[in-house]
């Protein structure tokens, strides 16, 4: 048999309204921080990620899905959006028209990870990025921003974890301070943290290896060595969740995988869904865009996993309303007015009501059943007695009242009791 790739999942018609009343939530939300959508590209020139997340991260050093096209250009399917949200900006000069650009995006992600519940290789993000301005005020957004979807989805079993990664030059003079800590205990270091050591140190803080988080716990903290102000900004951030009374806590191993981070850091994880937690993380990348070649301009942002969102809004019982119901289902009782089911099933729909009939042939019965098999809110008769009065039967399915209604040329009172209905 075909089947998908691993790692990557068919979203059927059964699950689909969960997508789509979570996208309408993000959406609404995202409108009334006024963030306007962005949408680009699955596939960028490899070059955009490798010189934006950075070489020795885990996603460029192992997780992407690079390949050669047809004329030898090297391309990679998007593994997140930052890196392709500052290529459009630059590519744009969205900076030129627009001094703070809040930006927003829904799409699809690729990396090679090993699939596990929670870890897909395609898997969907929705995030934003503002781009232009540095105040901690919008860092402060952007983690409420992330706050408030989530706690629209009604997911309760949460925890925000914030932290401060300065300045490069205040970190580059704490990578020294940790790597002299280090040393002393590189012999008890995992495999892992041992090649981090030499090429990443700060990613030694995501081990998940309880000896190296021994070791960690009495390493220096880069909080300590932040700059005056670094840490001014850090505090008005800090200050901004307090007045809106979202409870954080301070972690100071939140390093996150990639390079580009300035400043603020921020992940939202959930108790709910097992090892792979992180609902959503973000931060600011004061230096990113012009690393990329654009303006020297400041950015925040944040990207958040859908499928990890349905996993929490699952496990935590929270309904998801499914507005899939059928207006109308058309019974036709006498085969011989089958053209007729199709005309009549024309007018509903042109007015926008939701409806459908049967196909293939299919006794009163069976129809009967397909319509509340679809959860039908109105079963109308075409055909029988009432027909040759020239009304129509019609059954509402909710309380099994049933009333007739005279066919007019254009079906005018029908089409309003559907209204009605919705
Ligand atoms: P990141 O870009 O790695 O910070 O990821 C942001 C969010 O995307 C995470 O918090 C997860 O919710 C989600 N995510 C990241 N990687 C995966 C994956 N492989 N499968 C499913 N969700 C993911």
């Amino acid at each position: 048999m075909i089947k998908s790739v691993a790692g990557t999942k068919d979203i059927l018609p059964v699950d689909i309204h969960k997508w789509n009343y979570v996208e309408d939530i993000v959406k609404k939300i995202f409108s009334s921080f006024n963030y306007k959508e962005i949408r680009t590209p699955i596939f960028e020139e490899t070059s955009v990620f490798y010189r934006s997340i950075g070489e020795e991260t885990d996603i460029v050093s192992k997780e992407m899905y690079t390949f050669l096209d047809r004329s030898k250009t090297s391309i990679t399917l998007k593994p997140e959006m930052t890196a392709a949200v500052v290529r459009a900006f630059i590519e744009h000069s969205m900076g030129n028209s627009q001094s703070l650009n809040k930006l927003f995006y829904i799409s699809p992600m690729f990396r090679q990870e090993r699939p596990q519940a929670g870890r897909f290789r395609q898997f969907h993000q929705f995030g934003a990025e503002a781009l232009g301005s540095n105040s901690p005020y919008l860092d402060a957004e952007i983690i409420i921003l992330a706050f408030l979807i989530i706690k629209k989805l009604g997911i309760k079993n949460i925890s925000v974890k914030i932290n401060s990664l300065g300045v490069p030059e205040s970190r580059e003079k704490y990578k020294i301070l940790l790597s002299d800590y280090l040393k002393e205990h590189y012999s008890k270091l995992s495999e892992e943290s041992k090649k981090r050591f030499e090429k990443n140190i700060l990613r030694i803080f995501d081990s998940k290896s309880p000896e190296d988080q021994e070791i960690l716990k009495n390493a220096p903290s880069l909080l300590d060595y932040l700059d005056e102000n670094s840490l001014q900004h850090f505090a008005i951030v800090k200050k901004v969740l307090e007045e809106n009374e979202i409870k954080y806590h301070v972690d100071p191993s939140l390093v996150r995988g990639l390079d580009y981070y300035t400043h603020t850091t921020f992940e939202i994880v959930s108790e709910s869904i097992g090892a792979q937690s992180a609902l959503c993380g973000g931060g600011r990348y004061d230096n990113l865009i012009e690393q990329l070649g654009g303006k020297k301009t400041p950015g925040v942002g944040f990207a958040a996993g859908i499928e990890r969102l349905i996993l929490a809004m699952e496990n935590e019982g929270i309904p998801f309303p499914n507005d899939n119901q059928l207006d109308a289902y058309l019974v036709l009782l006498d085969k011989d007015k089958e053209f007729l089911v199709n005309k009549f099933g024309y007018v509903l729909r042109n007015s926008g009501i939701k409806v459908d009939y049967d196909y293939l042939n299919r006794s009163i019965k069976a129809q009967m059943r397909e319509a509340n098999r679809e959860n039908a809110k109105f079963v109308v008769f075409i055909g029988g007695d009432e027909f040759s009065r020239g009304v129509l039967l019609l059954k509402n399915m909710t309380d099994g009242t049933q009333s007739e209604i005279l066919i007019q040329e254009n079906l005018e009172s029908l089409i309003m009791i559907m209204r009605g209905s919705n």
